[in-house]
């Protein structure tokens, strides 16, 4: 078997026309046109091309965006006062900082100062528990949320399949399986202390690969004919990597590219996120 490609670029352009339309309908109704406002301190380059990124997107679509930098000896405080700022400014719909921030930021504090409305990334406390009770009205986190769209625009069968997570991270492992579970799939979640990792995998209908460990998954650990995500941005020689071993694509039904699967969904889930904070914020 080859696996069918879970297509995160096709999707992910879907969700962009979508919001397009979405903010050209709103603006020509009389309504606000949704602004993003990005937060980077530090001078990594990386992290300046991801938001850079994420201003072309918004832009594309019709989502102003402004552009915070800031220096990499920004205190937290420091910190805290411009994400004040930005929740006091009636222009902004949703903030975005953009991390890793510097190590000596404490970032659970920055996290806590967020206006849980324009928390473009809900890892706010008010969102995570919103999503973790299964009620409406919470931000989804980006990743998590373009992983169950990728999944349902695919027409993947999520009720009642044995959804096994392999990571239990508060950005993607954790809001994954909670957001699985909300559409009704059996879900186990691994990690690290998981007894007999394979034996969870190979029971797996739907199997979402979040442990940032290339080749963790070989191609007996999947079920013949399953569905295959595969998260992961590993590194190896200088090249973007999953977790996922050779041969995993002779043997599951569905597979995401890596990159081309998530990273796309999850740049989507951003800017529709941005317009669902302004829809949120004034109707
Ligand atoms: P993380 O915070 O490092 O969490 C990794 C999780 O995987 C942990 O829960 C860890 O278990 C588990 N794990 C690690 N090694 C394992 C092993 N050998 N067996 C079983 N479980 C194992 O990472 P993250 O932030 O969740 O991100 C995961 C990966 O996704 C990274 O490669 C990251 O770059 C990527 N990512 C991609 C996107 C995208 O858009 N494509 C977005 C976000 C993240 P413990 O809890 O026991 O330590």
């Amino acid at each position: 078997m080859t696996a069918r490609v879970l297509d995160g670029k096709a999707v992910a352009k879907q969700v962009y026309e979508e919001v397009a339309k979405a903010v050209n309908d709103r603006v020509a109704r009389g309504g606000s046109r949704p602004r993003l406002a990005t937060v980077l301190v530090g001078d990594d380059p990386a992290s300046a091309t991801y938001i850079a990124l994420k201003q072309r997107n918004a832009r594309n679509v019709g989502i102003e965006s402004e552009d915070h930098r800031l220096p990499s000896s920004t205190t937290t405080e420091e910190l805290l006062a411009v994400v004040q700022t930005l929740n006091r400014n009636d222009s902004v719909s949703a903030i975005l900082i953009q991390q890793p921030t510097p190590k000596h930021i404490d970032m659970r504090q920055v996290v806590l100062a967020l206006d849980p409305i324009k928390d473009v990334d809900g890892f706010h406390p008010i969102n995570a528990g919103l999503v973790a009770l299964g009620f409406t009205g919470g931000v989804e986190p980006c990743t998590p949320a373009g992983i169950v769209l990728l999944l349902e625009r695919s027409g993947i069968q999520i009720e009642g399949a044995n959804a096994v997570v392999v990571g239990r991270s508060n950005l993607v492992g954790k809001p994954t399986a909670l957001l699985l579970l909300k559409r009704n799939a059996t879900v186990t979640v691994c990690h690290t202390r998981t007894q007999g990792l394979a034996n969870h995998t190979k029971a797996a209908d739907i199997l979402v690969c979040a442990a940032g460990h290339a080749n963790l998954i070989s191609r007996e650990m999947v079920k013949p004919g399953s569905v295959v995500v595969d998260v992961s941005t590993n590194s190896v020689g200088g090249r973007q990597v999953g977790d996922l071993g050779p041969g995993v694509d002779a043997v599951a039904g569905w597979l995401t590219p890596n990159p081309g699967g998530v990273g796309p969904m999850t740049r989507a889930m951003l800017i529709k996120n941005t317009f669902e904070a302004e829809v949120r914020r004034r109707g």
